[in-house]
């Protein structure tokens, strides 16, 4: 329903999380989304915006104590057997009636497939607007208009999109686009209790069960501390095992771009970039990789950039922090030995 702005000045307020956990835990990106709703309630000070995580699950208790410590001000805990298994139905329905008592202003939540099957779900049902994998938020402080930054049109243009008149305004946010705070143990927070209604229970499906599919560890990309990174100039599938062999001796993982998919030299799993995974490592060393803007906005927040390029004007060379013009044939053996020793 569209909204006057004195609707939206009167009635909404506060940063939402929604909180999502994985296997007992609170998922990375869940503490990463903590971060940056801190910095959009700080430009919001005049409103004394709160940063609020909605958590949902079965057997939650205590999970609270990680959010207060991660910068939630107020968890609001829905803690019942019928959330035990991901029902898009039931928790979809939840989220809209804690939406229209407690009218955040702001909602976020991770790109995960959790939050891809929920939040267009819950959207439709309040009546607001969705922008999916942002890659940047930022708050009109003015307006609190939130300013939700995604690439569009096959990466052609990164567009900044507004949800005028509709709230809360809501946004989904990949992993590894930002960075979650430092836990502070001397944080403390509100903790609120909300429960689900008997017909949120009744939907046309019923969950069995749940499997994951974890990934293999060495292509676990979001966890990695350090990413050795082929592209085209790899030349073939055994072409990658410079590549392999460097990743191994930092422990760290291997990722690829597109056209090394495309050309079926690795697979799809590996891929870093606008349509494959945002990464965030501590190093990320990049080789025979051109540094096409597709590519870059799924790498370009790692700490520290090594591109390993035989041409100096790549793009990725403007880019890195250590650039080194040369054969990735000659340089990456090289480094791996000097990292064996
Ligand atoms: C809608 C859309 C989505 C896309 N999504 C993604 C995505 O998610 N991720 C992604 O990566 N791309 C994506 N792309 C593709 C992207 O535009 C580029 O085509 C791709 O990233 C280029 O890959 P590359 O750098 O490996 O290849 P190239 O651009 O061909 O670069 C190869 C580089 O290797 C260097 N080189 C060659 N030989 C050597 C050598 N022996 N030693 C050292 N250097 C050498 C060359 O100088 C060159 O810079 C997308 C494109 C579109 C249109």
């Amino acid at each position: 329903m569209k909204l006057t702005e004195k609707e939206i000045a009167d009635n909404y307020n506060d940063v939402w999380v929604l909180g999502e956990i994985v296997e007992g835990q609170v998922h990375k990106v869940t503490l990463e989304l903590l971060g940056i709703a801190r910095e959009l309630a700080g430009k919001r000070a005049s409103k004394k915006s709160q940063v609020v995580c909605l958590l949902m699950g079965s057997k939650l208790a205590g999970l609270e104590q990680d959010l207060f410590y991660q910068s939630a001000d107020k968890v609001i805990m829905v803690d019942d057997e019928s959330l035990k298994f991901f029902n898009d139905s039931i928790y979809a329905s939840v989220v809209s009636r804690l939406i229209n008592k407690y009218k955040p202003e702001i909602l976020i939540s991770g790109a995960t497939s959790k939050g891809r099957s929920l939040m267009p779900l819950v959207a439709v049902q309040i009546e607001t607007g969705l922008t999916a994998d942002c890659t940047g938020l930022d708050i009109d402080e003015e307006s609190g208009l939130l300013l939700q930054t995604r690439p569009a049109y096959g990466g052609n243009i990164i567009a900044t999109i507004k949800c005028a008149d509709h709230r809360p305004q809501m946004s989904t946010v990949r992993q590894g686009v930002f960075k979650a705070l430092e836990s502070d143990s001397s944080r403390t927070g509100e903790l609120v209790i909300e429960n689900v209604l008997e017909e949120e229970k009744k939907t046309r499906f019923t969950v069995i069960s749940e499997e994951s599919y974890g990934a293999d560890a060495k292509i676990n990309l979001h966890d990695a501390n350090v990413i050795v990174a082929g592209g085209r100039g790899v030349k073939s599938a055994e072409g990658f095992e410079i590549i392999h062999k460097l990743a191994e001796s930092v422990q760290g993982a291997v990722g690829a771009t597109r056209a090394t998919i495309d050309s079926g030299w690795i697979s799809y799993a590996h891929q870093v970039g606008q349509t494959g995974l945002t990464v965030q490592p501590e190093i990320y060393i990049a080789c025979g990789v051109s540094g096409q803007i597709q590519h870059l906005v799924g790498m370009q927040s790692s700490d520290l950039i090594i591109a390993i390029n035989k041409d100096p004007d790549a793009p990725i060379m403007q880019l890195a922090d250590v650039a080194i013009v040369g054969d990735l044939f000659e340089v990456v053996p090289e480094i791996t030995k000097l990292m064996s020793i």
